[in-house]
């Protein structure tokens, strides 16, 4: 998707602070963080959300997003006190950038319900 500004960070096309990458998941600091760790963890592959994952997709991509994700916070520091993985998807959840991804926040106690 040539407009779609996680598929420019992905071509490295845009700067981002890119923490991990392999042949499937890129993950790289959130610009606006709403805790004092906040990681996005995408597809490489254009995914507008969950609606549109197929089922390809579930079963090849989403839990490698899951490893990579464990791995962060461990390496973040946050396995011991906790973290939050948030995924928001359509206009109801709340989403934003029209490219799949998991938000994990660490560093702060969250609340819940989100609002
Ligand atoms: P959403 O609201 O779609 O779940 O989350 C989108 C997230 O992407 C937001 O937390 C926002 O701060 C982040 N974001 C938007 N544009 C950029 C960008 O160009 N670079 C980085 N690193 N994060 C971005
Ligand atoms: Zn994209």
């Amino acid at each position: 998707m040539s407009d779609c500004i996680f598929c420019k960070i992905v071509k490295g096309e845009i700067p981002a602070t890119i923490l991990f990458e392999n042949d499937k998941v890129v993950a790289f600091k959130d610009i606006n963080p709403e805790a004092p760790s906040h990681l996005l963890i995408i597809p490489k592959k254009h995914i507008a959300s969950m609606v549109h994952a197929t089922e390809e997709d579930i079963r090849e991509i989403i839990p490698e997003i899951f490893k990579v994700i464990q791995h962060l916070a461990e390496e973040f520091g946050m396995t011991q006190e906790g973290y939050r993985i948030v995924n928001n998807c359509g206009k109801l959840g709340g989403q934003t950038v029209g490219h799949l991804h998991f938000h994990l926040l660490g560093g702060r106690q969250m609340l819940w319900p989100p609002g």
